[in-house]
């Protein structure tokens, strides 16, 4: 069985009048993530890592910003996309660890949340699915609170 992995990593600003989503869960708080997407770091992190592991580019080629297509598109939907393209070229995923660097808010009340939102999206157990968060001790641009940043790992296996 053949088994590959693959990374990818996105950080969002935080600005105010945007709802705050993550791995597909809107949490509240005062500020929210700014982009043309409904910005979800997290869920575009791990549709880079799935892209990265079978060398097929990044998210920016397939869901390019200037496309008004994906203007407050969920990028929930965008992953199931994503995962659609993994699976056509012969291989499923094995399992995600993805780890969300935030100041603010505490996101451990929405954890599980989040693994439930992955899992159903990429149809699979929710322990294939993992996610943390940590803080950076205030030190950076996610310790000021300027932004949040993610990074997902993936591994994806061969169909047989
Ligand atoms: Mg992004």
């Amino acid at each position: 069985m053949k088994i590959r992995i693959g990374h990818g990593y996105d950080a969002h600003k935080l600005a105010e009048g945007r709802r705050l989503v993550l791995c597909g869960v809107e949490i509240p708080h005062t500020l929210g993530l700014l982009g043309h997407s409904d910005a979800d770091a997290a869920v575009h992190a791990l549709m880079d890592a799935l892209l990265g592991s079978l060398a097929l580019g990044d998210i920016g080629m397939y869901f390019p910003p200037s496309d008004a297509a994906y203007k407050d598109a969920d990028s929930v939907e965008l992953l199931r996309l994503v995962y659609g393209i993994v699976k056509s070229n012969g291989y499923e995923l094995g399992n995600a660890d993805i780890t969300i660097i935030a100041q603010a808010p505490k996101l451990a009340p929405y954890i599980e949340q989040m693994r439930t939102r992955l899992s159903d999206a990429l149809n699979t157990e929710s322990d294939n699915i993992s996610v943390k968060a940590t803080t950076e001790e205030k030190m950076g641009f996610t310790g000021s609170g300027e932004g949040i940043a993610c990074h997902a790992v993936v591994t994806v296996t061969e169909i047989i």
